[in-house]
C-alpha cells in the first residue's frame, strides 16, 4: 500500500490561506489504512485548520468529503458533492490521487495535504515499513522475498556492504541489514546457491528513467503493454 504523512500544519496553512472556501477531501483507500488521509483525518484536519490562530485574517470556510479512491478518474467524476463556492480542494490522497483530482477539476486548485512517502506494509498496528520502490524489474525471486532496492540503504544487489554488523545496517542498530535477512532467509530455504551468481548492474530504465510509466492490461499471461 501507499504510505503518506500529513504535511506540517504551517505548510498547509500557507498553501490554503488565500482561499475563501476549501473542500478537505479524504481518500478511502491506502491513506485511510495508514491513518493519514481518510475521512476521519479529513474531519480532524478541517477542525484544526478552522482555528483562527493559524491566520492573520479570517480563516477560509471548510467543508469535508471523501472519495473511495482519488486515483480513479471514474470515482472522482462520480463525486458530485463539491459545494458551490469552493475555490480550492485540499486533498489527503497520495500524489496520484491529488493529480487525478486536479486533472478532473482543472482549473480548480488542488493542494496536497500529505507527503507521499513509500510503498510499504504494516508488521504491527500503527507501524509501516517501506517494502518496494516500484523498480519495474522485481528480483524478489532471487532474494528470498526481501527487497534489496527498498530495504538495503545502498540498494545493493550482490550481498552486504562492510557496514553490516550482527544483522544490523550501518545506518542504525534499529535498522535490519536487508542482506543479512536475505542470507538467512535463503539459508532456511536451502537456496544459498542463488547468491553465488553475480547479478549484473541493474537496468533502471523500467523504474521510470524514461519518463512516466503507463500500462495497459492485455490479459492474464499476455503481459502488459506500455
Ligand atoms: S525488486 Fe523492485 S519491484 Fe521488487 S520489491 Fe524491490 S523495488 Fe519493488
Ligand atoms: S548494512 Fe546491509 S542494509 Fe545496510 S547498506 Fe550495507 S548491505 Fe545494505
Amino acid at each position: 500500500m501507499i504510505v503518506g504523512d500529513l504535511k506540517p500544519l504551517a505548510e498547509i496553512v500557507s498553501a490554503i490561506k488565500e482561499y475563501k472556501q476549501v473542500l478537505v477531501l479524504g481518500c478511502g483507500s491506502c491513506v485511510t489504512v495508514c491513518l493519514s488521509g481518510g475521512e476521519k483525518e479529513a474531519e480532524q484536519l478541517s477542525h484544526e485548520l478552522s482555528q483562527i490562530r493559524h491566520y492573520q485574517g479570517a480563516p477560509p470556510k471548510f467543508e469535508v468529503g471523501s472519495i473511495l479512491r482519488q486515483c480513479e478518474e471514474d470515482l472522482v467524476l462520480e463525486y458530485q458533492t463539491i459545494p458551490a463556492g469552493t475555490d480550492a480542494i485540499l486533498s489527503l490522497a497520495c500524489g496520484a490521487g491529488v493529480q487525478t483530482l486536479a486533472d478532473a477539476h482543472d482549473p480548480l486548485p488542488v493542494i496536497p495535504a500529505l507527503n507521499t512517502t513509500f510503498l510499504g506494509a504494516s508488521a504491527k498496528p500503527g507501524n509501516w515499513t517501506e517494502m518496494c520502490r516500484g523498480c519495474g524489474d522485481c528480483v524478489l525471486a532471487f532474494t528470498g522475498g526481501i527487497c534489496p532496492v527498498a530495504r538495503c540503504a545502498k540498494s545493493l544487489f550482490n550481498g552486504p556492504c562492510g557496514g553490516s554488523q550482527n544483522g544490523s545496517c550501518e545506518v542504525g542498530l534499529d535498522t535490519p541489514c536487508a542482506w543479512a535477512m536475505i542470507f538467512y532467509r535463503l539459508k532456511r530455504q536451502n537456496k544459498l546457491h542463488l547468491l553465488e551468481k553475480i547479478r549484473p548492474l541493474k537496468d533502471w530504465r523500467p523504474g521510470g528513467a524514461g519518463g512516466p510509466r503507463t500500462r495497459m492490461r492485455v490479459g492474464l499471461g499476455d503481459g502488459s503493454k506500455t
